[in-house]
């Protein structure tokens, strides 16, 4: 099987969660998959690099600022592939641009258009773990665009439509998808199964757990999302069309 399993910057956060997530991905590959791996910026560091991108310009240019915010992105992605490679696992990792993701041309807000060339694919068939930004593209003019935060989502199901993966895994701070945030309510109710469009309206209403963007791809393409927790186990929640 071909499996995309993302994670976010939480699950990420740190030397020793990053090592816990590289021997999940490991355990994947070793049960016979092909795996690509996308990863958000660790902790807060997206927050972090806004931060200092405004104490150094009160406007910075758009295509600037997208570069600088990419590279958030770009370290995980390298961590990771260290990681893996030093647990015995030939891995690679690959920026948004060098995995060949299209966007349009909308800096900070851009939309993925389609996968060009096959590096991935090449990778993948000589047997690597293949790593990937999240959260970034590139426009045909050739630049460095970002998806909106939140983004690396959209990334991760861009792939999996786009290489044809047979599962969608998104690894977050929670244990699936609930009818509320379980941060704010405490009798919130995990689901097992969401529809799209009940997942798109959640999303839109600002449920950080999945970026709007990544529902509608996924049920543009028909995308089987699941959502779980990098840190308890558990079934998750199931992201589908409905029957
Ligand atoms: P990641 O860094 O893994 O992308 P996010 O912070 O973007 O994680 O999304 C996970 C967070 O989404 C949870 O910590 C939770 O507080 C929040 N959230 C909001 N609404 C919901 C919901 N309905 N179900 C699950 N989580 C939700
Ligand atoms: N790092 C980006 C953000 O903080 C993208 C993501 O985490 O999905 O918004
Ligand atoms: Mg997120």
């Amino acid at each position: 099987m071909r499996i995309v399993q993302k994670f976010g910057g939480s699950s990420l956060a740190d030397g020793e969660r990053i090592h816990r997530a590289a021997e999940r991905v490991i355990r994947a590959a070793q049960e016979g998959n092909q795996v690509v791996v996308v990863v958000s910026a660790q902790g807060d560091t997206t927050d972090h690099l806004i931060s200092a991108a405004s104490d150094i310009s009160a406007a910075p240019s758009k295509r600037e600022l997208d570069s600088y915010l990419a590279t958030g992105e770009q370290m995980s992605a390298c961590l990771m592939a260290m990681a893996i490679q030093a647990m015995g696992h030939p891995a690679i990792s690959l920026t948004g641009w060098q995995a060949g993701l299209m966007t349009d041309g909308n800096y900070g807000d851009a939309r993925v258009l389609r996968l060009s060339g096959d590096r991935i694919g090449r990778e993948l068939a000589a047997g690597k773990i293949v790593v990937v930004t999240g959260f970034q593209g590139v426009s045909s003019a050739g630049d460095i665009v970002t998806l909106g935060r939140g983004g690396s989502d959209t990334t991760a199901v861009a792939l999996a439509a786009f290489l044809g993966a047979d599962k969608c895994q998104i690894y977050t701070d929670v244990d699936g998808v609930y009818d509320r945030d379980p941060r704010k309510f405490s009798d919130a109710v995990r689901l097992d199964t969401i529809g799209y469009d009940d997942m798109l309206r959640l999303a839109r209403q600002g449920a950080q757990v999945l970026h709007d963007r990544c529902v509608e791809l996924a049920k543009e393409h028909d995308v089987k999302i699941q959502v779980l927790s990098s840190f308890r186990p558990g079934p998750g929640t199931m992201v589908t069309a409905l029957p």
